[in-house]
């Protein structure tokens, strides 16, 4: 099949428009499907699991894994462009999509050094760009740990999401509880907050930051617990973070909508933490927030298009609704919340609940940021989803 280009600012992109296809039908590729009905842009979704929540979005359905590389051959037989929403994909069988005449953005390449936390900071390190101290440990042991030094961060070097793959080690005898993998160690940083910061870079060298957005995570699993922007910083650490956020990405050459989670120390100094090649849970506030969302952005990006603004367009607080239990999902407390003044619930459609598994998530707009954090609240304590 030959591969339509859309040039739309030459001669009009030819209708219907070219086919997207995203390796991955959660959340995320939910939400892109969502944007992408909005523009009329047919998608393709590849997922393992036919009820995943993107694919009642998607006008063509590959049930296939995200490592199956005839999965991802039959799913570029069916798009003009392809993209990713989750990291685990199959490198290599992007590789050969692009070889065969399939645009990949973010490209490969960049995703191939993002699966790798010591691959990524050493890139950080060779671009530049502060990051916490680290050292290869590919044996990880006492005397290893003992040499780096305590406090000390353990990270997996490759599969590691939502806080699984890290390991906090404070002293020595916490090195009993360390990840027997290939790992990186870090400095532990003191961190007085973290930031992150959605960057939109496009194919044409166009490159845009988000606002600044201050995160809190539950302890227990690491997961995003409550979002707000804009965060309490300094003005001057807000145009530092975006600089930062839009240097590291352009350091990874990368095509795409990124997630850059920073660090703010208690000595006022920014470090990058991690980067992802996808939209971000701490960009699902654009939806309602900004002029543009950043899963529009991610169309815009793969169509050529020029980049939305990014201008942050209320204060906004957001919060992840976990799951609570296991089984099929039971939803309750909705009308409570959707009766509070400038609550927005999204539910992604997930037909079972595990604990902490993430099931939605709501954004609250309020001029007053306080009030945000006090209605989202107010919502975790009402909403409850929850699996029997
Ligand atoms: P994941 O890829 O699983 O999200 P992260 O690298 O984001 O892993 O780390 C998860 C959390 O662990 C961070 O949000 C932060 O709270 C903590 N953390 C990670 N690295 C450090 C560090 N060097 N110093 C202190 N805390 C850290």
């Amino acid at each position: 099949m030959s591969k339509r280009k859309p040039d739309p600012l030459q001669t009009g992109t030819p209708f219907p428009f070219p086919t997207i296809g995203i390796i991955g039908g959660g959340q995320l590729g939910k939400m892109i499907a969502q944007a992408a009905r909005k523009l009329s842009i047919p998608i393709a979704i590849l997922d393992p699991q036919p009820d995943a929540p993107a694919v009642t979005l998607a006008d063509t359905y590959i049930q296939g894994e995200y490592s199956d590389a005839s999965a991802i051959s039959k799913l570029a037989a069916v798009s003009d462009i392809v993209t990713y929403e989750l990291e685990a994909v199959n490198v290599a069988a992007l590789k050969e999509i692009v070889a065969s005449g399939t645009p990949v953005y973010p490209d490969p390449s960049v995703l191939e050094t993002l699966q790798d936390k010591l691959v990524q900071k050493q890139l950080f390190a060779s671009a530049g760009i502060p990051t916490s101290e680290f050292v290869h440990c590919a044996a990880p042991s006492q005397a290893a740990f003992e040499s780096f030094g305590f406090p000390l961060v353990q990270k997996a070097r490759k599969g590691g999401y939502d806080g699984r793959g890290v390991c906090v080690l404070r002293r020595t005898e916490d090195a009993a509880d360390f990840l027997p993998a290939d790992s990186i160690l870090e400095r532990c940083v003191d961190i007085e907050m973290e930031l992150a910061v959605i960057v939109a870079s496009g194919q044409h060298g166009d490159i845009s930051a988000y606002p600044v957005v201050e995160m809190t995570f539950y302890k227990e699993g690491n997961v995003l617990d409550t979002l707000i922007s804009p965060a309490r910083i300094s003005a001057s650490i807000e145009t530092q973070a975006r600089e930062l956020a839009i240097k590291t990405v352009r350091a990874l050459n990368g095509v795409g909508v990124f997630g850059v989670e920073l660090f703010l120390d208690t000595s006022g100094h920014l470090l990058v933490n991690e980067v992802s090649p996808r939209p971000h849970n701490s960009g699902h506030y654009t939806i309602e927030a900004c002029a543009t969302s950043q899963y529009e952005q991610v169309l815009r990006v793969l169509m050529g298009w020029p980049l939305g603004c990014t201008a942050l367009l209320s204060p906004v607080a957001m919060v992840n609704l976990l799951g609570v239990g296991t089984g099929n999902t039971h939803v309750e407390g909705l009308e409570t919340a959707l009766g509070i003044d400038g609550v927005s619930i999204h539910l992604y459609g997930k037909t079972k609940v595990s604990p902490r598994r993430k099931m939605g998530h709501v954004v609250v707009l309020d001029q007053d940021i306080n009030s945000a954090l006090k209605k989202a609240a107010q919502v975790r304590e009402c909403v409850r989803v929850y699996g029997g």
